[in-house]
């Protein structure tokens, strides 16, 4: 379809409250210029375009989604951006924990439709709108992969710019370790091919300095490997157990073969209230076949499990069971999740107060029933996500024994479980490193430019000054382009 304002019945735009201009002036002359779509609050589709994957950010109003057709879609935004004065803010798969990808006062710049993935030769291109489950579906047929995420329906830019951590990681390191090349629309509407040969300085900053801060990624070259089979496991404690697994754990999952990534789940279950009791279990993926995987996993068996279960699927059944889906069609229908998360590097074992602080944060959220569900989940680094120096990428979480994400998740108000998130949290600080992950982005945490990038935020400020001097890119932790 040639580009086009989507309008629908003209009262919304009055009810809603919006200038009647909105639909016309500049929205009108972006329209024109772009193939893809503009919808804008009169359109009819607005209220369902507008939303995150995170329903605690449905309040965001954009003064319009740009659906852009092609990265030249994505330069005239850009461009028309600028010459209005209006702000834009990049959007793929809408899954920022912060709800960084939308605005009330500016236009969301969707590259959704940039969802091409084209295998050839030991890489893939991938548009920056792609959803994980379909880059994994359309390398498939070609028995390649590439190392991502397990969340079917988060976008592979705001994945890859972030760093990309999943259950190839310590085998083939992180999504944005297997970055070739991005194309990038920088702040004065240029289309830069970055590459180790090509504008090194922000390719190196493309690679974990986090979505939305140095331009728009229209697309991405990624080194591709060679996947058949996998083998899987997933053990259940009984939480009499819980101290004993995650001892077992922290001690082997990050020192065990690069080819094995194991995730730790520790979570509240329902009916939640006095006398019941959470879970525990761990689960992983091992290039390898299922004999070895049984015997490498004896640590985490000999804790005293109620269930173990070692399976072997094709590489991508194990994608959409990770995914938590039996079909492609199924993933991508997705939905939205109403939740906070917050998270922790720990570089040293927990030691036993800590074990027993998340422990205890647990049973009185179990015992709770006006508390909806909490989950904390670890994923184990070591192996090729270790072996990168610090400082080679803006990554610089490369010295991990593994992540902690702290979840809470609800249906409706959920003021109590902030509060739960954050005591917890705070008893957690003399535990970890002071590092987290910065696609865990996290409003709340004041100390982020150290949290997330550590020893290489200077030089992702040197960068942010260079591409794009005048702050064109910006939400509360954005890069800015003064230390
Ligand atoms: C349910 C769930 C599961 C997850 N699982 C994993 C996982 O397994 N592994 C992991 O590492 N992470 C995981 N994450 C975290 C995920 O990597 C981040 O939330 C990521 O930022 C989401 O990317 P997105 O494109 O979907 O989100 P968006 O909200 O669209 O974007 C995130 C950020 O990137 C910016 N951005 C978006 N598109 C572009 C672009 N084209 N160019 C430049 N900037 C852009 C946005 O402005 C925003 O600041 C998960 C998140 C959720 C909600």
């Amino acid at each position: 379809m040639a580009g086009g304002l989507a309008l629908g019945a003209g009262a919304v735009e009055a009810l809603s409250g919006f200038r009647l201009d909105t639909a016309s002036g500049p929205f009108r002359e972006l329209a024109r210029e772009i193939k893809g779509t503009v919808v804008t609050p009169s359109s009819s589709g607005y209220a369902k375009d507008k939303l995150s994957y995170n329903t605690r950010f449905d309040g965001a109003h954009p003064r319009a989604i740009a659906y852009c057709a092609s990265a030249e879609d994505v330069q005239k935004t850009v461009r028309w951006a600028y010459k209005h004065g209006i702000r834009i803010v990049p959007r793929s798969g809408g899954h920022s924990y912060a709800g960084y990808s939308s605005t009330s006062s500016g236009v969301v710049v969707d590259v959704s439709r940039l969802k091409g993935v084209h295998a050839s030769a030991g890489t893939a291109t991938v548009g920056a709108g792609a959803h994980l489950i379909d880059v994994y579906a359309r390398l498939d047929p070609h028995g390649v992969t590439i190392p991502a995420g397990s969340c079917p329906t988060v976008g592979i830019a705001g994945l890859a710019l972030g760093g990309g951590v999943g259950l190839a990681g310590r085998k083939l390191g992180l999504t944005s370790d297997n970055l070739v090349a991005v194309s990038l629309v920088t702040a004065d509407g240029k289309l830069l091919e970055c590459s180790a040969h090509e504008h090194p300085d922000l390719f190196w900053a493309c690679r974990g300095g986090g979505g939305g801060n140095f331009g728009i990624a229209a697309s991405f070259r990624f080194r591709t490997h060679q996947v058949g089979n996998v083998s899987y496991y997933r053990v259940i404690w009984p939480w009499s157990n819980a101290t004993a697994a995650l001892k077992a754990w922290q001690g082997f999952a990050p020192h065990a073969p690069d080819e094995l990534f194991s995730t730790f789940f520790m979570g509240t279950t329902g009916p939640k209230g006095q006398g019941t009791e959470p879970a525990v279990g761990s689960g992983g993926q091992f290039f390898g076949s299922q004999a070895e995987l049984t015997n490498l996993i004896a640590p985490l068996t000999s804790a005293g499990p109620t269930h173990v279960t070692v399976g072997t699927l094709s590489y991508m059944d194990a994608m959409l069971r990770w995914a938590g889906c039996h079909s492609v069609p199924e993933c991508d229908a997705g939905g939205q999740l109403t939740f906070k998360g917050k998270s922790d590097y720990v570089n040293q074992p927990l030691s036993d107060t800590g074990i027993a602080t998340l422990q205890s944060a647990l049973e009185a959220n179990q015992a709770n029933a006006s508390l909806g569900r909490a989950q904390l989940i670890s994923d184990s680094y070591g192996g090729a996500i270790n072996r990168v120096h610090p400082s080679e990428t803006a990554f610089v979480h490369r010295n991990s024994l593994f992540s902690i994400q702290y979840v809470s998740a609800w249906n409706g108000g959920g003021s109590g479980d902030l509060q739960w998130l954050k005591n917890l949290y705070a008893a957690m600080r003399p535990h970890v490193s002071g590092f987290a992950y910065q696609n865990y982005i996290d409003p709340d945490l004041h100390t982020w430019k150290h949290a997330y990038y550590g020893s290489n935020f200077k030089r992702l400020v040197a960068v942010k000054r260079k591409y794009d001097p005048h702050d064109t890119f910006r939400f509360a932790q954005s890069i800015p382009t003064r230390v």
